[in-house]
């Protein structure tokens, strides 16, 4: 749904921003140093006379680097490609060492589609690794080894990074077929709460690996492991809570909005009067933007009373009563807006939906399925 916290971004891709994760940037020079350092152990695996390899060990491991970076992009693309030709919405591929597919607009609401669209990722990465295989194979036919060096470990890279993804646990790829598959018979809450757990278990497992193996490599694995889970739960909970909610039920109701003709000192004092940081603008009755206290703000205090609405207000958000919250948060997100302003039948303001308004709606949603105390009052509501 909304960019991940702590990505860069470094290219795009059929219209999709490429952003890389923290995390990403965090391990490849760790691996390029590591692979350096071990670099005799790396070319006797690879069965390559380390005397044939020209080019410094470092530079090796800064190659891998690179290597790894763009078997993550490829994987990722995969991902994309798929959910893209499955008329889904991707807002962004965020390269990191595990998940990645979290940043759609929206996630397949049929689970054979997810358990699809997680599968193409490690598939993509195996099948590369088979690839690279054939041409270490053919490349130690010929004798040249510095590419069979190189195609070997990248074959590696490529087997470990789908392996990797295929564990049976969110936030790896394999959480989502897990969930997908239990979906049908938990529902996608309680099925979530499996796959998340059973992150939590492999988080504390690599933790502990990594501190016996003094591999700093998996520690940084782990904790990922474990924010992922975490994140993951915290979301679908969201999603599930919130599409339960219809938007009419959230809302503060509100049918004046803050009139397009009026100045900023009206404006100003409706802001106050309201308590609140934006209002919708209206132009008989219907919503036309937004103002808001920074805009009011930003104008020195003589200029208030003749400045007009119309020409400080800001792009606004609309959502219609019968839509549920989910719906509402989603493009709240994509706008990047605090407020969105509620509409009627016939496009007339009927309310204002906010931060505090969804978190409301939603702990009531909460309560009320506690309550019910059912998976299957969850499932019904999913679409087959
Ligand atoms: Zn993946």
């Amino acid at each position: 749904m909304q960019a991940r916290p702590g990505a860069l971004q470094v290219g795009s891709f059929r219209g999709v921003p490429i952003r890389v994760h923290f995390t990403l940037l965090l391990v490849l020079p760790l691996l390029a140093f590591s692979f350096g350092a071990a670099f005799q152990q790396a070319a006797s695996a690879a069965e390559v006379p380390p005397e044939t390899l020209g080019g410094h060990p470092l530079l090796w491991g800064l190659g891998v680097a690179v290597g790894l970076f763009v078997s993550v992009l490829l994987h990722e693309m995969a991902h994309t490609l798929y959910a893209l030709r499955h008329g889904g919405e991707v807002h962004g591929i965020t390269l990191m060492i595990v998940g990645g597919v979290s940043e759609l607009a929206e996630t397949p609401k049929r689970p054979r589609d997810e358990a699809l669209m997680a599968l193409v990722g490690p598939l993509t990465s195996l099948g590369l690794a088979v690839v690279l295989g054939l041409m270490t194979w053919l490349m130690h036919g010929l004798g040249a080894f510095q590419w069979q060096f190189a195609c070997f470990t990248l074959a590696m890279l490529n087997l470990v990074l789908g392996l990797f993804n295929l564990l049976p646990a969110f936030p790896m790829d394999g959480g989502r077929i897990v969930r997908a598959a239990l979906t049908p018979r938990l529902g996608v809450v309680k099925a979530t709460r499996v796959a998340a757990g059973l992150g939590r278990v492999f988080a504390v497992l690599f933790g502990v690996w990594g501190v016996v193996s003094f591999n700093p490599f998996t520690l940084v694995i782990a904790f990922f492991v474990l924010m992922g889970a975490e994140a993951e739960s915290k979301q679908v909970r969201m999603r599930v809570a919130l599409e339960r909610v219809k938007v009419e039920a959230m809302m503060t109701p509100r049918v004046v909005g803050v009139d397009l003709d009026l100045s900023m000192l009206d404006a100003q004092w409706a802001l106050r009067r309201e308590r609140v940081a934006a209002l919708p603008v209206t132009n008989a009755g219907r919503p036309v933007g937004r103002v808001t206290w920074a805009a009011v703000q930003a104008l020195p205090e003589p200029e208030r009373g003749g400045r007009m609405v119309r020409d400080a207000m800001e792009d606004g958000v609309v959502v219609a009563l019968h839509e549920d919250g989910w719906t509402a948060l989603r493009r709240m997100a994509e706008a990047r807006v605090p407020l969105v302003a509620v509409v009627d039948e016939e496009g007339l303001l009927a309310g204002t939906l906010d931060w505090n308004d969804l978190q409301r709606g939603m702990n009531r949603a909460e309560q009320e399925a506690e309550r019910d105390g059912t998976r299957a009052g969850w499932q019904r509501e999913r679409p087959a």
